[in-house]
């Protein structure tokens, strides 16, 4: 994969070279150490498997990608391995150290690739990549956790290239509350430190994410913040009751702030309730997936919706979140955040070279040229534009 990208020099821009506001694979490039992403998952082939890298992007011909510095709990990563030779289990360090590591990693990344790949801060600089044939990587942060109650951390942040934090992720932090089940949790306010900080980061020019973040925190950014914020890598709560998706009251408040709301490839997010719940709707799609109707795959599909394992997102399943968006919040609020190498990906759409597929569904779906490059990365750029 290397070898192709070093051959290219300069990325081909397809007509919607899309921008991907969510990607985790940087935690599998702290885990690699080295310059190819280990996710320790593998190809058929028994090559490496990784949804998201800078070959793959430049390959893909991909507009931008946030790189989100995504910061775990040890029990997050409890059986990963280091692809040394012996596969040592993978330990953290602090926050501190695991940041300047990913930031490295990523800069030493781009530093080998910079043929077809380049970082960007904002909007312009994503221009001048495109103009000179490059993708860009935008640094970002999943979980505010890192700041640790210092509020001048933010400029620091900044000044160092960092676009967009993501207030929280599942757990408790100086800022909020993650979303949560819990209903006296997920209506809970930001921390006096979180409201100071939805200032600070305006006055930073970092884009608030709200993506993770509890209802009652999103409430509070939605009063506080003065600048469009992100719902990185959320989808709709219509469509999958998930307490990490949206309602309509939220997307219309993203939409009315000039925000954008960031389509998420995974399963857990994306799959209709309908599909989930009833055990026939179940069926049919896991016999599709299977490809074929036996009664050892009908006694597969009886165990796995007992089991409530996960089933393949199909593109039409993705084309309705974002459908539904549009309709609720308009063609200004539709965005992409994939939320690549954060999951363990089982359907079709997993590479960026892979992103035509959706768009010509929504095409069909009749999403005009306009709607499909607004949510390609119009939107995105837009809100990059300030920053
Ligand atoms: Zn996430």
């Amino acid at each position: 994969m290397d070898n192709n990208a070093d051959k290219i020099n300069k990325v081909r821009f397809g007509a919607h070279p899309h921008a991907d506001m969510h990607c985790d694979s940087l935690l599998h490039g702290y885990r690699s150490g080295t310059d190819s992403i280990y996710t320790g998952m593998w190809n058929a082939d028994g090559s490496p498997r990784s949804m998201q890298s800078i070959s793959q992007m430049a390959e893909g011909g991909q507009l931008l990608q946030f790189f989100a510095v995504f910061f775990p709990e040890q029990d997050y990563i409890d059986g990963w391995t280091t692809p040394e030779e012996g596969h040592q289990k993978l330990h953290l360090p602090s926050d501190d150290i695991f940041f300047d590591t990913c930031v490295k990693w990523l800069h030493r990344e781009v530093e080998q690739h910079s043929d077809v790949a380049a970082l960007a801060r904002n909007a312009a600089e994503v221009r001048t990549n495109y103009e000179n044939g490059k993708i860009s990587a935008v640094l970002t942060i999943e979980d505010g956790r890192f700041v640790n109650g210092d509020i001048t951390r933010f400029a620091a942040l900044k000044k160092i290239g960092v676009s967009a934090i993501a207030l929280t992720w599942n757990h408790p932090n100086c800022l909020g509350w993650p979303n949560s089940d819990d209903p006296e949790i997920m209506n809970r306010s930001l921390t006096a430190f979180g409201q100071e900080a939805v200032a600070e980061m305006n006055r930073c020019r970092i884009l608030i994410d709200v993506s993770h973040l509890n209802d009652g925190g999103f409430m509070d950014v939605a009063r506080l913040s003065k600048a469009p914020f992100i719902a990185s890598h959320s989808n709709c709560r219509a469509i999958t009751s998930h307490r990490r998706n949206l309602t309509d009251e939220m997307i219309r408040i993203i939409a009315d702030k000039g925000g954008v709301c960031g389509l998420n490839f995974c399963e857990d997010f994306v799959n209709p309730d309908s599909v989930m719940k009833d055990e026939r709707a179940y069926t049919e799609r896991y016999v599709q997936w299977k490809g074929k109707i036996t009664e050892d795959v009908l006694k597969e599909a009886k165990e796995a919706f007992r089991r409530h394992d996960i089933l393949p997102a199909l593109p039409e399943d993705l084309a309705a979140h974002v459908l539904h968006m549009l309709n609720v919040g308009g063609e200004d609020v539709i965005a992409i955040g994939s939320d690549a190498d954060g999951f363990d990906c089982i359907s079709e759409i997993n590479e960026p070279n892979k992103m035509s597929i959706l768009f010509d569904v929504l095409q069909k779906k009749g999403l005009t040229s306009r709607q499909l490059d607004k949510f390609a990365s119009g939107n995105v750029l837009r809100v990059m534009e300030e920053l």
